[in-house]
């Protein structure tokens, strides 16, 4: 482009990478709150911290973790497919897209040949990151939809997620005979491992928040929720939101809810509420002001929390659509 004098406009423009890393660096800064990123759940932040006051946990956990990522990761080397600029360019940029949006390094990307939908993000806090992404995933799921599978995992990076996560994991593999594990398991007693788990279910929240700042549409998260629970397989146009929530009036009720206390995950139904308050938050247009349209009533992040900590929470579920 030149401008009536015929001189390039951006040629003065730096566009060295220094001047990128800062510039991200500096607008990534701007969305930390005590060095946490300002759309992490409360609730995830606050479970984190009982668990981070155990005795020795967290050192234990991280002694443990030093010796089971490196060999996970060796493995996913020696056995996944590693995309890059030119491997599969178009997943590798979704991954640089979500990147820099929220202004971590650009993860390794690694696709796992199984027909479930899943993906999945490796790392301890200062480790090169690692995702995972089935080649069900990719199948399935649209573009944009990956895009909030991929910004997802990001956000479990982001908010240093994965030495827990990651731990979560080598606990349900009861065979492991690495040194350490004996001793973390130990520790898991049952009131420990509801503790963990529910922090899971809440960091989940986390990083779907993460998932709708980077992608191109709110809409592909709830229906990349949707197909997380059928599968994917129906196509397109085969999800009904609306229908799905209705589940959640059913769930909210019911005993049998209880059973998702052993869950790492919340249900898909609690996701997509949780989904839809961020979607009506200060906090996602203040990453996104783009999508902001005049006349929002949006709600502070005080209140989005507060709303979601009872959407999630199995004893007493909220009703859906209640006043602020
Ligand atoms: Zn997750």
């Amino acid at each position: 482009m030149h401008d009536a004098n015929g001189s390039n406009p951006t040629a003065s423009i730096n566009v060295g990478w220094d001047t990128y890393v800062r510039s991200r660096r500096s607008s990534s800064d701007a969305h930390l709150v005590g060095g946490v990123p300002d759309y992490a759940f409360a609730l995830d932040c606050n479970l984190r911290q009982k668990l981070n006051a155990m005795p020795g946990f967290k050192q234990l956990a991280r002694a443990v973790m030093s010796t089971y990522l490196p060999r996970v990761k060796q493995q996913i080397n020696m056995n996944y497919l590693k995309v890059g600029p030119t491997q599969m360019p178009e997943v590798y940029q979704i991954a640089v897209d979500c990147a820099r949006r929220l202004g971590i390094g650009v993860p390794e990307v690694f696709i796992e040949n199984n027909t479930s939908m899943n993906a999945g993000a490796y790392a301890i806090e200062d480790d090169a990151p690692l995702i995972t992404i089935t080649t069900g995933m990719l199948e399935r799921a649209t573009p944009g939809e990956l895009k909030a599978c991929i910004g997802h995992e990001c956000g479990h990076i982001h908010n240093n997620h994965t030495l827990y996560t990651c731990l979560i994991e080598l606990l349900a593999d009861a065979g492991s005979t690495l040194p350490g594990v004996g001793a973390l398991a130990s520790l898991a007693s049952i009131p420990f491992q509801l503790a963990l788990d529910s922090w899971s279910r809440a960091a989940e929240v986390t990083a779907d928040r993460a998932g709708m700042i980077c992608s191109d549409s709110i809409d592909d998260n709830y229906t990349l929720q949707a197909k997380l629970m059928s599968g994917g397989v129906l196509g397109e146009n085969a999800y009904d939101v609306q229908a799905i929530l209705r589940q959640y009036d059913t769930l909210r009720e019911t005993p049998i809810r209880f059973l998702e206390a052993r869950s790492t995950h919340p249900t898909s139904a609690r996701r997509i509420i949780a989904e839809h308050e961020f979607a009506n938050s200060e906090v996602l247009y203040g990453w996104r002001p783009e999508w902001r349209t005049t006349n929002m009533n949006l709600l502070s992040k005080t209140e989005l929390d507060e709303r979601c900590k009872r959407y999630i929470n199995i004893k007493k579920s909220k009703e859906r659509g209640g006043g602020r």
